[in-house]
């Protein structure tokens, strides 16, 4: 038999679309893998409904920003330029067009504008990111892209370096995000702690710690410090730190202690 995937897109003027064939597959069933999609069917499917999606999103992005912002005139076009979008889904191909500054701008600002650089400056989506780092901080880098590229449809920008660089972008972010250090986590002074009345149920607190080493500098070395405190009733919340190389490492705790 022969499956064909349709997909029909309805923007928001409420026309729909008429549905085009994204993926078509032959399909017999002799064995127990012939039952389904198989991992390589998945992923051509996702790769071109996200392709198709992706285009149509970002086809009306662009509409939308045409427009000069103070007069409304139409902007004129400068050509297009190619971009390559890094999604989960697969690497989508799209036309970054450049519209040129509005003639009432009298020479202000940049000459020409390109509003898909705004929307995905860095050209890889945010749940891509999410995924990569989340992989890369339990498995080394190459593994982690290995792991990615065996179940998703993403073909290029896959390895441990682009991973490593991504994930480093995330952790300055993160970094830049950490909030003012603090002296204390509790009001009033240690007099009046001692007269605080001791809290319901049981906590149960596990600390651990462990050197990282430099791969390359072999003798320089930190400490990791790893905690959780599970309450009996309630969700155990985790902190880590990393106390004799981070000026301020109390930041990290109020930011663990508050998410
Ligand atoms: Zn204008």
């Amino acid at each position: 038999m022969r499956v064909k995937i349709l997909l029909q897109i309805t923007t928001d003027d409420g026309e729909p679309a008429g549905a085009e064939e994204i993926a078509s597959f032959g399909k017999c069933v002799e064995r127990a893998e012939d039952l389904g999609l198989s991992l390589a069917e998945s992923k051509i499917l996702l790769a071109a409904a996200q392709q198709r999606i992706v285009e149509v999103q970002t086809k009306s992005w662009i509409e939308a920003q045409r427009c000069c912002e103070v007069c409304s005139r139409r902007r004129r076009s400068k050509g297009s330029y190619p971009i390559v979008f890094h999604t989960l889904f697969g690497d989508v191909k799209l036309a970054s067009p450049r519209f040129h500054r509005c003639v009432c701008r009298k020479g202000n600002g940049r000459a020409t504008v390109s509003p898909l650089m705004e929307l995905i400056p860095y050209h890889v989506a945010p749940e891509r990111l999410y995924l990569e780092t989340r992989w890369a901080s339990l498995v080394p880098y190459a593994a982690a892209a290995e792991l990615l590229g065996d179940v998703l449809p993403v073909e290029t920008g896959v390895n441990a370096t682009t991973l490593r660089q991504h994930v480093l972008r995330v952790a300055e972010r993160a970094e830049a995000e950490l909030p003012k250090d603090r002296r204390t986590f509790m009001d009033g002074s240690p007099a009046d702690w001692q007269t605080l009345p001791v809290p319901d149920g049981r906590i149960v607190v596990g600390l651990d710690g462990g050197y990282v080493r430099d791969w390359t500098e072999r003798k320089n070395n930190f400490e990791v410090i790893v905690g959780r405190s599970m309450p009996e009733d309630g969700a155990p919340r985790y902190l880590g730190f990393v106390h004799g190389f981070d000026q301020k490492p109390k930041r990290r705790l109020v930011d663990m202690l508050e998410s």
